[in-house]
């Protein structure tokens, strides 16, 4: 049996966004910035994609709504230009915390390198941020919070509305990397007080390469990409009309159909949750309710990630032992450590990540696999007949959530 269960890494081109992706291609490949005829009839379809984004996540305007190369840009492009754009008046100081995605942390880093000095804040045992940690670090000179909605390792969700809430009322701007979360949660920029937030395409069905970066109208910028004056003056380059609007095109798809799709996934998620909590000393990773509706993260103790997931790869199960993202470095995840997992925890771990494809005979196939190669891999473990004999001491209690 094959199963896909990596879609925190990316997901699969839904047919609405392939359709729609090779539909431009074919007849609205021009460039928008081009006055003549083709070259409007392109600008009307980058307009029509700013309007669908704008509604999914509320925005007041689609002028709020800019395209960028993906994620990983969007999130550059919100803490270089705010840092930028509010350092002249005296603010240098950031709040994040230490389990979000590289593209924030290494962002950050390069701020610190420019002048700024940055807060990590590490979330609680569930992974979730305690809103009072972040309330105590906003100083005056606080210029930006940047709060992931939802983590793409362990799948907490953040308390948005009331970060979103605290960084009004201190005059703090706030970014959420809300790439996990968008077509999975609810998002509506106006109502959760968010002034910034991230998107990426192809984690939501669209094609790769294609990012959303939403700023609410007012908020000074500073440009990351210099050239022509594409993107309201914001980010050069010329527009990839297709991918764009393939990507508007899924986020519709996948906003109007949530609700439903959701509850299936969640469904899929606690079913795989109930069939792994009888392997002793193995835990799940992450708040078991505020979390992610397609994730589960679970350690095992006295065995490697990796071994399990080359494995399971034989059975054709596809699962991911950390975000991808690192998987060729074998450092334990930052995230399991920036939340106080054991780091011998946190090297046995992996992450099934669910969307709608996925099927019950699906998950009771990994559970049933997952199962078989933690018992042959624990009986190969010298760290295991250590545990077994007691001469090392367990990390993780015998059964989760007993
Ligand atoms: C995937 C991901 C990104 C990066 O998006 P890309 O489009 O791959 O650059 C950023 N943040 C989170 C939380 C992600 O899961």
């Amino acid at each position: 049996m094959k199963v896909y269960a990596d879609n925190a890494a990316t997901t699969y081109l839904s047919k609405t966004a392939r359709d729609r992706l090779i539909q431009c291609l074919d007849e609205f490949n021009g460039n928008p910035n081009s006055l003549h005829s083709d070259g409007q009839r392109t600008q009307e379809v980058l307009d029509e994609a700013r309007e669908i984004v704008a509604k999914c996540i509320n925005a007041a305007k689609p002028n709020e709504v800019y395209f960028t190369g993906g994620g990983s840009e969007s999130d550059n492009q919100a803490l270089l230009s705010a840092a930028r754009g509010l350092a002249p008046k005296g603010k240098k100081h950031l709040i994040t915390l230490n389990i979000e995605h590289h593209a924030i942390l290494h962002t950050m880093k390069k701020l610190e390198k420019e002048g700024f000095e940055v807060t990590y804040i590490a979330p609680q045992a569930n992974g979730i941020v305690d809103v009072k940690d972040i309330e105590n670090a906003i100083r005056e000179d606080t210029a930006l919070v940047s709060v992931m909605f939802a983590n793409n390792e362990m799948g907490a969700i953040q308390p948005i509305p009331e970060i979103g809430a605290l960084c009004k009322s201190k005059g703090v701007l706030f970014h959420t990397d809300a790439v996990q979360a968008a077509a999975h949660l609810p998002i509506d920029v106006q109502a959760m007080n968010i002034d910034m937030l991230s998107m990426s395409g192809h984690k939501f069905h669209g094609p790769k390469g294609v990012g959303i970066f939403y700023a609410r109208n007012g908020i000074r910028l500073v440009n990351v990409i210099e050239g022509g004056a594409q993107e309201r003056g914001k980010r050069a380059g010329t527009v990839n009309v297709p991918g764009i609007s393939a990507t508007a095109y899924a986020l519709r798809e996948g906003t109007e159909n949530m609700e439903a799709n959701m509850t299936k996934v969640r469904t899929l998620r606690d079913r795989l949750i109930e069939g792994l909590k009888d392997i002793p000393y193995s835990q799940l990773n992450g708040d078991p309710v505020k979390r992610l509706p397609g994730n589960v993260n679970w350690s095992f103790e006295g065995v490697e990630g990796e071994s399990l997931l080359l494995h399971l790869d034989m059975y054709g199960i596809e699962c991911s032992s950390g975000s991808a993202c690192t998987s060729e470095s074998l450092d334990p995840s930052h995230v399991l450590l920036g939340m106080g997992v054991p780091v011998e925890a946190a090297h046995g771990s992996l992450r099934f990540s669910l969307d709608i494809e996925n099927t019950e005979e699906q998950i009771d196939y990994i559970i049933e696999k997952v199962h078989e190669v933690v018992a042959f891999y624990r009986n190969l473990s010298p760290y295991w007949e250590e545990l077994l004999t007691g001469k090392r001491e367990h990390c993780i209690p015998e059964y989760w959530n007993a």
